[in-house]
């Protein structure tokens, strides 16, 4: 393996562990972000309910207040009764009582109804309250969790960005330079092992020709597929030597 190649490719495995550290970061920002969302949609609820349940006793208050016109009037008409002078305006007076009891009554019903709405929006309201309460004490130990993650993961990033510098002396600029564009285009991975005489990287079968070039170590050898830097080394490469150069 030429010098560069073998440089590259230590510094590939650093990389990847970067990558993988970052990886680990996020997710545990995206386990804190979810928290936050559990949250919002747990207060959500809530205030949805509690509008329901301002809503129903607005509608007990309004019913009632009807209710208590209705008894006022009948109040009134039984005292204009009291005063009438005439058999016929006592009856229609009465009958007009009846009628309007027969209201309250009916009000009576609805009223009832009315106030088992409201008790069921409470029992929900305390349901939600109960579910929000558990979602936030989910979110914040999710957060000391990530916190307490986040520390140890920082830690070991900065430890692997000092491990990663020190494959960096001795790589030609223009080298670093193509090999972090492949870093970006290829998912990470730019050196790639050839096992077998195929490409690790894309899985492409190499060449008789790009495999003698690995052979002869010669530096900074490229798949023609995917243009990753290419290795072979130690058993690998005594197979490569063993096989047939073309099948
Ligand atoms: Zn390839």
């Amino acid at each position: 393996m030429g010098l560069q190649t073998a440089r590259l490719k230590g510094l590939n495995e650093a990389d990847a562990h970067l990558l993988a550290l970052r990886e680990k970061e996020r997710c545990l920002q995206e386990d804190v972000r979810q928290g936050e969302r559990g949250v919002s949609e747990a207060e959500r609820q809530c205030a949805d309910i509690a509008a329901q349940l301002q809503q129903a006793q607005a509608a007990v208050g309004a019913h009632d207040l009807e209710v208590k016109a209705l008894e006022e009037r009948i109040y009134r008409l039984k005292s204009q009764r009291l005063a009438c002078q005439t058999n016929k305006e006592y009856q229609t007076l009465s009958s007009e009582i009846a009628s309007i009891g027969t209201d309250i009554r009916r009000m009576d019903d609805q009223g009832l109804a009315l106030l088992g709405a409201v008790d069921q929006v409470e029992a929900r309201a305390k349901e939600a309250a109960a579910r929000l309460a558990a979602v936030r004490a989910e979110q914040a130990a999710a957060q000391a969790r990530a916190s307490a993650g986040q520390d140890a993961v920082r830690s070991e990033i900065s430890a692997a960005e000092t491990a990663r510098a020190t494959h960096l002396p001795g790589l030609d600029a223009e080298v670093l330079d193509r090999y972090e564009r492949l870093l970006r285009s290829r998912g990470g991975t730019a050196v790639a092992a050839a096992i077998d005489r195929v490409c690790q990287g894309c899985f492409t079968k190499l060449s008789p020709q790009v495999v003698s070039l690995l052979l002869s170590d010669r530096d900074l050898v490229t798949c023609p597929s995917c243009s990753r830097i290419l290795f072979v080394e130690g058993a690998a490469a005594d197979a490569h030597r063993q096989a047939p150069s073309a099948t």
